[in-house]
């Protein structure tokens, strides 16, 4: 089989009945969530250790790829080595499904599967593991993958998962900082993550959000005793960039953590807003679509376009209904902060003044995040990339001049793998910067958050 021909046969859509479905960790709560559903849908899904790897990884990329696709090969690398080792002649490369998503242009996304094929085609034993994919350009459908009466319910279910991964994370960051003891903040969390995988695992299936979202609450609730009351407020770090990195720990080395050793709280974008960008997105495409059959008089294609506009628009509708359910829920227990919605995002961006949707990518909700943050007195914003990421450095060039006629402290965090020597430095002199916002903002009276 050529390479061409393996890419068309073995990365697709592929069901995910009797496989063992390797999935890659990206942000660490959501990743086991949304494993923990599949799970609850019968799918033996794994989530794969992560950055163990990151040497193979490298081995077989020539170093000019994003970092994230070196990074997820490296993990998918290691996991199937770790099983050749465990199984030994047992080992039948045909049972595992790698979970690699994928999006259209213009950036490199769509790619990485494509590459981590065509590595894993000339490494002894793994050409035969196929790599099942989803993708951004049909709002993720799961035709293919599962049957046409559970995909509904389970991307609804996923959801659900997803956003209650994004309230763990901000429960960690809320806490986190203002914690009574060092460390109880994260091992709490970490059990919390837990409780819910089995809660989702158990009742994701049945869709018994009433029982899943009770235990949320507990959990929630209970992290309100985490905190010192009498630790004043922090400055306020708003986090925007791009989804894996600014979403993988040990990509990022960690920063949010950094940022907390230097006196700030840190809110990081949450990664159900990706999710309903892409709903969004595929919303005004539809339209668009929708406007041009009309102009055109081609009724079928008007009727295509409307269907689809329709579906996205009960999908992006359901999503804010349950996502807004979630977040009532637990913010009567902690003040965790709330998600934007992705019309206000879009409307921070100026009527495409700054930068227009149209284009596509990250870049639209990273800089319209970032700007939503300085609206709500946040008293800095870090843009988190893999080095080279062209969305990212797109919102750089945008952000960097507005937010310093604006005066709000800004810096730009790229990752490649290596240590920067200097990011110590940079993050202090940061936070100084952020801590001064903090002050001033607070004797001008402005509280908003
Ligand atoms: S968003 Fe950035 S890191 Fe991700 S594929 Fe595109 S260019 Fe690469």
């Amino acid at each position: 089989m050529t390479a061409f021909e393996s890419l068309k046969a073995k990365v697709g859509k592929f069901s995910l009945a009797n496989k063992k479905l390797l999935v890659p960790e990206m942000g660490r709560t959501v990743s086991h969530l949304v494993g923990a559903t599949m799970r609850s849908f019968g799918v033996d899904a794994q989530v794969m250790e992560t950055y163990k790897g990151l040497q193979l990884g490298k081995q077989y990329t020539s170093g000019k790829e994003c970092f994230p696709c070196q990074v997820t090969l490296g993990d998918v690398l290691y996991h199937l080595e770790r099983e050749k080792e465990k199984l030994g002649e047992a080992f039948r490369a045909e049972n595992y499904l790698y979970f690699m998503a994928e999006s259209g242009g213009p950036c490199r996304f769509g790619m990485y599967n494509k590459l981590h094929r065509i590595v894993m085609d000339s490494m002894d034993g793994f050409s035969k593991t196929r790599i099942t994919s989803i993708t951004a350009e049909d709002s993720y459908s799961l035709g293919g993958l599962m049957g046409p009466e559970v995909r509904t319910h389970f991307r609804r279910s996923a959801y659900v998962g997803l956003v209650i991964g994004d309230v763990l994370d901000r429960t960690l960051w809320h806490t986190r900082p203002y914690e009574q003891e060092a460390g109880i903040a994260e091992d709490y969390l970490e059990k919390a993550l837990s409780v819910m995988c089995q809660e989702m695992e158990t009742h994701g299936r049945q869709k018994r959000f009433h029982r899943i979202l009770s235990t949320l609450e507990q959990v929630v609730k209970k992290a309100r005793n985490l905190i010192d009351p009498s630790i004043p407020p922090k400055p306020l770090i708003g986090m925007v960039g791009e989804i894996y990195l600014r979403s993988h720990r040990q990509s990022n080395q960690d920063l949010i953590k950094l940022l907390e050793s230097h006196g700030g709280e840190v809110v990081n974008a949450s990664i159900a807003e990706w999710i309903n960008y892409v709903s969004y997105d595929n919303m005004l495409k539809a339209k668009r679509e929708v406007v041009f059959a009309l102009k055109e008089r081609n009724l079928k294609s008007l009727r295509r376009h409307f269907r689809n506009w329709l579906k996205n628009r009960t999908e992006l509708a359901y999503q804010y209904f349950r996502m807004d359910q979630v977040y009532r829920r637990v913010r009567k227990h902690l003040p965790i902060h709330e998600d934007h919605r992705i019309s206000t995002l879009e409307r921070q961006l100026d009527n495409d003044r700054l930068f227009s949707f149209k284009i596509g990518t990250e870049a639209g909700i990273s800089i319209g995040g970032a700007l939503e943050y300085c609206l709500h007195g946040y008293d800095g914003i870090v843009n988190v990339f893999p080095f080279t990421c062209m969305p990212s450095t797109m919102c750089s060039a945008i952000l960097k001049p507005i937010l310093d006629r604006r005066n709000i402290p800004y810096i730009d965090a790229a990752y490649d793998g290596t240590y920067q020597p200097n990011l110590e430095a940079i993050i202090r002199t940061f936070m100084y910067q952020a801590t001064q916002h903090q002050q001033n903002r607070l004797a001008q009276g402005n509280t908003r958050h």
